[in-house]
């Protein structure tokens, strides 16, 4: 035998030997390290206002939380919602399109469920597709199942009755993230309680109208009767108090999700996105609740905080349309270049949004109240309100209480050519996308949703 042969085979078996140990080490590491696609957790908080949110500088501290979270995320100053009316927001945050497009101009109206179009496709059918556990937590009515809002979502839980507390939202869906929270999921979480009528539990009743909170009602022209289509009038700083408890409450409850997160190792590598859905009036420009287009009614908080981004902020407005082009540039799922060419909104680093066209509830004009229009294009806006036409300067009057339309007649007609323009763009576009209409109501259905005053005037309309 040749010794110093079998001493070659030998290092060269050794040699192969150390190559696929090697190799196999680098897949096990490669399999310790690789990356994990990133898990999102969406918040929307029902009517919220982003002017009563410390985190955006309230002076009163609804949102402690919120004001953590704030320093830890991709802030926007300006975030508004298409319209102030639940479902049709919420349809426009998930398919990024406009409401003319998606075509939910309503909660629900005489026709119907108004159904979002065919050929919309949900941010969260992307996730779906591409093997997230998708789950969703609803709290309230008009965002049941059946027009198409629960689009890829596997788990779908929403209340018995027309409402639920955040307390109960919670422990349902972190329930859900118990048991799922071992695959990347997508999580949405909606929080009613800022809906009205406002009952926070006791230990969020926490703020009573002082001087300051005077003085603040006072600068926003609000008066002291909130008025509410079709409703009972509402001592507006009874209202701003009780609003603000609930704003508290469900601060609090976005705090013992995001407790678990960080118990569960789970925050870095979890996208949350915390949003508002729209605002409310609390009796400004003489509107108790919301379904309008004033900047109160509109204007919500958007956070994103993404675990491997530093805090930034974004001054130029967005809308909710933005809100998942923008989450895309931060996370990679298969198939968004297709979703992202299909739809309305623009991420939000591509530079200023284009004309963001606001609309009233179609609930609203069924009440009798002038169809309102309303284009925000940097810091002016211009509004709409049956032939009235109004511009407002939110640099000079950022609460909507000069209408400057004699000063800015420049604005007032180019603006006007604009709303006009990209409106019947969108409404092109929403034919285009096969907009079925309203889904009739059962008897049963069409009892519970007048019983709930979604039907006939009520003091809680949208
Ligand atoms: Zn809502």
């Amino acid at each position: 035998m040749d010794l110093r042969r079998l001493g070659h085979r030998a290092r060269l078996a050794g040699a192969v030997l150390l190559g696929v140990g090697l190799a196999l080490g680098a897949a096990g590491l490669w399999w310790v390290v690789r990356p994990r696609p990133a898990n999102i957790l969406l918040i929307t908080l029902d009517t919220t206002r982003a002017d009563h949110v410390s985190a955006y500088g309230y002076f009163r501290p609804t949102t402690p939380r919120l004001e953590v979270l704030a320093t830890q995320s991709q802030r926007f100053e300006h975030a508004w919602a298409p319209m102030a009316t639940t479902l049709p927001s919420h349809a426009s945050l998930l398919t990024g399109t406009w409401p003319l497009e998606h075509g939910a101009l309503s909660n629900a109206d005489e026709e119907g469920r108004r159904m979002l179009a065919q050929d919309t496709r949900s941010i969260v059918e992307l996730f779906a597709d591409a093997g997230y556990a998708t789950a969703a937590f609803v709290s309230a009515e008009p965002l049941k199942q059946g027009t198409g809002i629960e689009r890829g979502f596997q788990t779908w839980d929403e209340p018995r009755g027309h409402q639920r507390r955040a307390k109960v939202v919670t422990e349902q869906a972190t329930g859900w993230l118990k048991k799922n929270r071992k695959s990347p999921f997508f999580l949405w979480i909606h929080y009613y309680d800022p809906h009205g009528p406002f009952d926070p539990p006791d230990n969020h009743r926490l703020f009573e109208v002082d001087p300051t909170a005077r003085a603040w009602m006072q600068e926003r022209g609000i008066a002291p009767l909130s008025h509410r289509t079709g409703g009972a009038d509402l001592a507006t700083e009874v209202a701003m108090d009780g609003y603000d408890g609930e704003l508290h409450y469900v601060d609090d409850q976005i705090g013992r999700v995001l407790d678990l997160l960080d118990k569960w190792r789970l925050t870095d590598r979890t996208v949350v996105i915390v949003v508002g859905d729209h605002g409310e009036g609390l009796g400004q420009h003489d509107v108790g609740g919301h379904g309008l287009v004033w900047r109160e009614q509109l204007e919500v908080p958007l956070l994103v905080r993404v675990p491997w981004r530093p805090q930034q902020g974004y001054d130029q407005p967005v809308s909710m349309v933005d809100v998942f082009p923008t989450v895309l540039s931060w996370v990679d799922v298969p198939g968004e270049a297709a979703w992202l060419a299909s739809v309305s909104g623009h991420d939000a680093h591509d530079g200023p949004s284009g004309p963001i066209l606001g609309l009233s509830s179609h609930r609203q004009t069924s009440l009798g109240v002038p169809e309102q229009l309303a284009l925000t294009m940097g810091e002016v806006r211009w509004v709409r309100q049956g032939d009235a036409v109004s511009v407002f300067d939110l640099r000079a009057d950022p609460h909507e209480l000069d209408d400057r339309a004699d000063l800015l007649p420049f604005h007032a007609a180019v603006m006007g050519r604009w709303a006009a323009w990209t409106e019947e763009e969108q409404r092109a576009r929403g034919q285009a996308l096969g907009t079925p209409g309203a889904v009739p109501l059962d008897d049963r259905e069409r009892a519970a949703l007048e019983a709930l005053g979604y039907l006939a005037p009520d003091p809680e309309p949208e």
